[in-house]
């Protein structure tokens, strides 16, 4: 990694305000280091133009006295889930291959305007169905780790946001756009020694981001630091009207506001999350992630979120059904691929979701039209929604004896590319301490905590109360602080 890939964005932003650095020098070292990247198949697109262009106007801003923007000259990855403009952009989809629309999300657009520059888009799990990046149509992203038992195994950097996370880690972008719907920026960010948060539903908008659950998905910040995320998420954060989802709230000043006292608070220890399987060094951070906490003056609770086990279950319900009805839309007519097939319209349309759809969407579409039909709906989906109530009443519960909950990010550190893939379930426990917090539409982040045995990373998670991005990221700077997770991937590629 060069140097200034090796800087957080709250460093850059420093070495650019006080033009001890040009935003052209940065966006160069930038587009070098994601060109010497590629065994990592971080990016679906390099747009190297974009950078230095953006680096251009950011430095003319500067020269020229104007106020530069938050983000002014500062090289991101952006996921490509999030619509480009003129850029193609294909949800890591065989379907929507050579697809360039016409239109920037709202997300990307408010990094632009900020100043940011776009190094290219991130590869991810088709659609962001997925944990370990596996299945993308590009092709799997691998983590910029290894184990330190001498063998050369290539590890996933988790999923569905995969390529974000190893960009960030591997010094290929300062900071990156993520998804999650059901952890995919906090699993990502925990497998790969970095942070990511996932705000509460409704903070960013979902206009211009492609349809995987809608009442799930949400999106945020990927970078190497609390700090910069909090950087991050002010500027993607914010009501728009073309999401009726969207909350139409001012967004708080989460960077002012950073504070690692947390005295007179109490952080929640749910009991249902100690689980059978873990491996004991996980368990081991968790208790350590107390005490840091501890240190930095909360007080542990411990508490019980009694309807967890039936969250992973609820999740393949309600995200599955919602991503059987949103992929609807991939007809061979409107977007990307087409097939004709035989037999009209009908055969136009099964050809071209046979061919374009992998096995990972198919199996979600399948399971989603399942839950949806007639004669199963009240069975599965009304069923699922119910649980889904009594999740979010668990929390709400929880909130009143604590400010915040900790618990491990993921049960394992990252694994082995195909270790996973023959077996759908095993991947689907990966979510078990993400997806909650998930269907109750919380704020909640992943912060590198330590590393295990095998020299790769774990992190700690924070689940916090409704709108309260502060208090989450709060208690993951007061971690932060203390984990002193300074390690990094040694450089392979
Ligand atoms: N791994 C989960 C899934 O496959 C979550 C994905 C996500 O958050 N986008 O659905």
């Amino acid at each position: 990694m060069s140097e200034l890939t090796a800087k957080t964005i709250a460093e850059l932003r420093q070495g650019l305000a006080s033009r001890a650095l040009s935003a052209r020098e940065l966006a160069t070292a930038y587009n070098l280091a994601v060109e010497a990247g590629r065994p990592l198949n971080a990016y679906t697109v390099a747009t190297p133009d974009l950078a230095l262009a953006a680096a251009d106007a950011a430095d003319q801003a500067r020269a020229s006295g104007d106020a530069p923007g938050a983000l002014s000259g500062i090289p991101l990855g952006i996921k490509d889930l999030f619509a480009t403009e003129g850029i193609e952009t294909t949800a890591g989809s065989a379907i929507l291959k050579g697809f360039k629309p016409q239109y920037e999300s709202t997300v990307s657009g408010k990094l632009k305007a900020a100043g940011a520059g776009m190094l290219g888009k991130l590869n991810m799990d088709e659609f962001a169905m997925g944990s370990s990046n596996e299945t993308s149509a590009f092709g799997p992203v691998i983590s910029p780790w290894k184990r330190n038992d001498g063998g050369n195994a290539a590890l996933t950097p988790g999923g569905s946001s995969g390529g974000s996370a190893a960009a960030v880690a591997a010094g290929l972008a300062a900071g990156a756009t993520g998804t999650d719907t059901g952890g995919s920026i906090r699993q990502p960010a925990a497998f790969t020694g970095i942070c990511g948060i996932k705000p509460t539903y409704g903070r960013c908008s979902r206009w211009g981001v492609v349809a995987f659950a809608s009442s799930l998905d949400q999106a945020g910040p990927m970078a190497k630091t609390v700090r910069d995320c909090a950087i991050l998420l002010e500027v993607m954060s914010g009501y728009d009207k073309k999401d009726s989802t969207s909350l139409d709230l001012p967004v708080p000043k989460w960077e002012e506001g950073l504070s690692s006292n947390l005295r007179g608070k109490r952080v929640g220890i749910p009991k249902e999350y100690r689980i059978d399987g873990v491996p004991a060094e996980i368990d081991v951070l968790w208790d350590k992630g107390v005490e840091w906490l501890r240190d930095a003056g909360a007080e542990p609770v411990e508490i019980s979120l009694p309807h967890t086990a039936h969250a992973l279950p609820t999740y393949y319900i309600i995200a599955p059904a919602e991503a059987s009805s949103n992929l609807a839309r991939y007809d061979g007519i409107r977007y990307g691929l087409r097939e004709t097939g035989e037999g009209g319209l009908d055969g136009l349309y099964a050809a071209t979701r046979a061919a374009g759809f992998g096995a990972e969407v198919k199996r979600r579409i399948m399971i989603g039209t399942y839950v949806l039909s007639a004669g199963f709906y009240d069975a599965y989906f009304t069923k699922a929604q119910k649980v889904r109530t009594l999740i979010k009443r668990d929390f709400t519960q929880a909130f009143e004896r604590c400010d915040f909950i900790l618990t491990p990010t993921a049960p394992s550190a990252a694994f082995g590319l195909q270790e996973k893939m023959s077996d759908p379930l095993a991947m689907y426990l990966n979510d078990v301490f993400a997806v909650p917090a998930s269907l109750a539409g919380l704020p909640a982040m992943s912060v590198p905590g330590g590393l295990d045995a095998q020299g790769l990373p774990l992190g700690l998670h924070l689940i916090g109360r409704e709108l309260d991005e502060q208090g989450v990221l709060n208690a993951a700077l007061a971690i932060e602080e203390r984990a002193g997770f300074t390690a990094k991937a040694e450089r392979w590629w």
